[in-house]
């Protein structure tokens, strides 16, 4: 018996199958998807692979053929689905296999050695044999009175942890010896599952009556659950029309039919929220999956699905990748959302593989948004994936908040805030009186948030990554976002010499602390990254917000995802114009989604909610879509603009990235893959269908003293383009002077 083997590595050219020889007494072991130690190189240097193929012959001298050393014993095997699923996204993406492949093995075997991590496990003391005890006890010699005292209790208990005995009795291993000896106990080793739902608060929750709008949405996809076949439906419903409660039910369903479920959400660990009510629905069934979770803990997920104890996953985008069996649904909320698009290598697009192992499962993928993205709508009104749509909000005493804008060009500098208008402060003040809860949302991303020197306009930038230092209030430290480098605020300009710094930081700490001073009664808390960065973070900031009902919750893009906070009546989004003009084709997609999931969040129970957008544009098209709760509008624009300049869904954007230490050699090398490109790409581009455009310098040309340059690719992407793609890094695979990375519709255009 022969393997084919492929090693794990990220080195590019070792990405190809090795054949090795199976000795007859290792032939039971070996099976398609298992892990293999083999003899590698001329040093015969011990590597760890996975089996891919099993063969009866190879087609040359058999004699050069190494055995296999040893076949990895553990419970973990890839499916040959999942190698095929791996080799789909190697293709598409352009990553190597091993990569791909390691998306779906167990966490923490990232260099696919043996190493089993380190599973938490406790040890248990036992009785060994009850019976004979109980009876020779008056005999047992030795048997001292503090013995005596440790046999009783555990007579009593039977079993006992060892950390529990140890403190109960203060003794420790060596007081065991003599019951060892005597064979009256025996010590175990357990596994224990770490819990990462510790600091969840679980209730039982009961479902609630569907209503009209609601039952006729799960009617239909329960129609299309019975049949057995692949199934894409877009769910288009507004926030708080009850999708959550949908797909809870759904579940429910699919799970009584014996099948499971996958449940995608942004970057879970910002949605605690979602997962205590799964919590609450369906207890510990469920497993979590997401970034903030120790590799220890993801293991223990990771075994539990793998072993089927649990039957729903919730994760963030890899949680796709969980070894759940028979899938019976997957559903991606707010499915408009970039972070399923994996911006490291494999630079995958989870629903593009939630697809994949639907059409394998014969199940339904359910995309579901309240402002989906434009392309996946774009396939809807085509008919090619199913429509369904939910207008009102579930809660029947709940109704939309009514939005405004304000013009910011006639509000500069009263009260002396420079950031709160009157009219914003007026309505705060209205809502303490009443005792109901605000919202203020900051839009952090590519905001000027340095100093600026008012005499020279000199910004301080990080000396790494070219991107403008944010002041931090508290820590009084400018610092990196990029690359982590802080420093010192310097009294004087280093440029001019002056001291005229605008410290005018808009930053979430700065409206804080201009809030503090108007209210200072008021009880504030601050969402962002620097105050939920440690695990549950955000969770313990959501806990407070409700349960205390604190007065003012400020925070970042984070606000933005599903949270339910039903005493909130007052939203104030300050600073629209940095959602408005952000540089990326899909500006107007992005500022209206996020910015419509922040009003979202006002007015979700029976009481009336305000939502109040601080804008210099006041006139702003996308606003007025906002405004009017028209995303019919807002897709109707965005479409035809897209097919004017062709951009996504009528191409799909690549977009080829050269990092270098030296800008010359990027520079250079852009050039000349610019023009590799095009020869390789030629026959697409004679007829006009596809287009190369000549490098540029990326918007953050430098990042960890990387300079980087990209080409952009305009065409319809294929298997065919993928080839010429693929044999075309090669040319760049063994050169010293730059990296080069490659992205299928990427996420932004940095
Ligand atoms: P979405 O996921 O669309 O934002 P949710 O499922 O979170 O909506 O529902 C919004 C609110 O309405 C929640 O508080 C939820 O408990 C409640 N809700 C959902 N369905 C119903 C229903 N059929 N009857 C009454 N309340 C409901
Ligand atoms: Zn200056
Ligand atoms: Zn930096």
């Amino acid at each position: 018996m022969y393997i084919n083997v492929l090693l794990n590595t990220s080195v590019s050219n070792l990405d190809r199958y090795f054949s090795y020889k199976v000795p007859t007494e290792m032939e039971k072991l070996v099976k398609v998807g298992k892990r293999v130690k083999v003899p590698f190189g001329a040093g015969n240097k011990e590597q760890v692979g996975i089996i891919i193929e099993i063969l009866d012959s190879v087609s040359y001298d058999e004699s050069k053929v190494k055995n296999i050393i040893e076949v990895i014993q553990d419970e973990y095997r890839l499916s040959s689905f999942n190698i095929k699923l791996a080799k789909w996204i190697s293709k598409r993406y352009l990553c190597n296999l091993s990569d791909s492949i390691r998306l779906m093995l167990p966490p923490g075997i990232t260099r696919m050695s043996n190493e089993v991590y380190n599973t938490k496990s406790e040890k248990w003391i036992h009785i060994k044999d009850r019976e004979k005890i109980l009876n020779e006890y008056t005999e047992i010699k030795g048997l001292t009175p503090k013995r005596k005292e440790v046999l009783d209790l555990l007579l009593d208990l039977d079993e006992i942890k060892q950390s529990e005995l140890y403190s109960f009795f203060n003794i420790n291993l060596a007081f065991l010896k003599w019951f060892i000896k005597e064979e009256i106990i025996e010590i175990t080793e357990e596994k224990v599952y770490r819990n990462p739902f510790e600091n969840f608060n679980i209730l039982k929750d009961e479902p609630f009556e569907l209503n009209k709008a609601q039952k006729q949405v799960y009617d239909n996809i329960i129609s299309d659950i019975d049949e057995n076949i692949f199934s894409e439906i877009l769910l288009h419903g507004i926030t708080g029309s009850g999708k959550t409660e949908i797909y809870m039910q759904l579940i429910d369903y699919v799970l009584k039919s014996g099948k499971n479920a996958i449940v995608l959400v942004p970057e879970i660990s910002l949605t605690p929220q979602i997962v205590n009510r799964f919590l609450n629905r369906f207890g510990n069934i469920i497993a979590v999956l997401h970034s903030r979770l120790s590799i220890g803990e993801r293991l223990d997920e990771f075994n539990r699905i793998n072993r089927g104890e649990a039957k729903i996953v919730i994760g963030a985008r890899s949680a796709i990748f969980a070894p759940l069996k028979n899938i019976g649904i997957v559903i991606v909320d707010e499915e408009h959302d970039s972070s399923y698009k994996s911006e490291m290598s494999p630079k995958y697009d989870a629903k593009e593989v939630a697809k994949k192992i639907c059409e394998v499962n014969k199940c339904v993928l359910l995309l579901a948004s309240a402002t989906p993205s434009v392309s996946t709508y774009y396939l809807a009104q085509k008919g090619d994936i199913k429509l369904l749509e939910l207008n009102v909000r579930a809660n029947p005493f709940a109704s939309l908040p009514s939005i405004d804008v304000i013009d910011m060009t006639s509000n500069k500098k009263q009260n002396g805030f420079s950031n709160i208008s009157e009219k914003l402060y007026n309505e705060i003040k209205c809502n303490l009186e009443k005792g109901e809860q605000t919202i203020l949302f900051l839009n952090k991303r590519g905001y000027k948030s340095s100093i600026i020197c008012q005499n020279c306009g000199n910004v301080y930038k990080c000396p790494n990554c070219d991107v403008s230092l944010t002041y931090h209030h508290d820590k009084r430290k400018l610092m990196c976002h990029y690359c982590g480098h802080s420093e010192s605020v310097q009294k004087n300009c280093i440029v001019c010499g002056s001291s005229e710094f605008d410290s005018n930081v808009v930053g979430t700490q700065k409206i804080e602390y201009e809030l503090s001073n108007a209210f200072p009664e008021c009880r504030i808390i601050r969402m962002d990254y620097d105050t939920t960065n440690k695990k549950d973070g955000h969770l313990e900031i959501i806990n407070r917000f409700k349960k205390e009902n604190i007065d003012i919750l400020i925070g970042t893009q984070m606000l933005a995802k599903g949270h339910d906070f039903p005493n909130v009546t007052l939203v104030g989004i300050l600073n629209a114009d940095m959602t408005l003009n952000m540089q990326d084709y899909r500006a107007n997609e992005y500022a209206y989604n996020l910015l419509t999931q922040v009003a979202g969040r006002a007015g979700r129970s029976d009481k009336e909610g305000r939502v109040y957008i601080q804008a210099y544009d006041k006139d702003n098209f996308v606003l007025e879509c906002i405004k009017n709760n028209d995303y019919q509008r807002l897709y109707k624009s965005e479409i035809e603009y897209r097919k004017n300049l062709t951009y996504p869904p009528f191409c799909d954007i690549i977009q080829i990235t050269l990092f270098g230490k030296k800008e010359v050699d990027v520079q250079n090398l852009s050039l000349d893959a610019f023009n590799k490109l095009k020869e390789y790409m030629s026959e697409y581009t004679n007829k006009k269908i596809m287009q190369v455009y000549p490098p540029v310098v990326s918007a953050v040309s430098k990042i960890n003293n990387e300079y980087r340059w990209k080409i952009s690719i305009k065409c319809k992407y294929n298997e065919k383009i993928s080839n010429s793609l693929k044999e075309f890094i090669k040319e760049y695979q063994d050169n010293d002077k730059i990296r080069l990375s490659i992205d299928i519709n990427s996420r932004n255009n940095i």
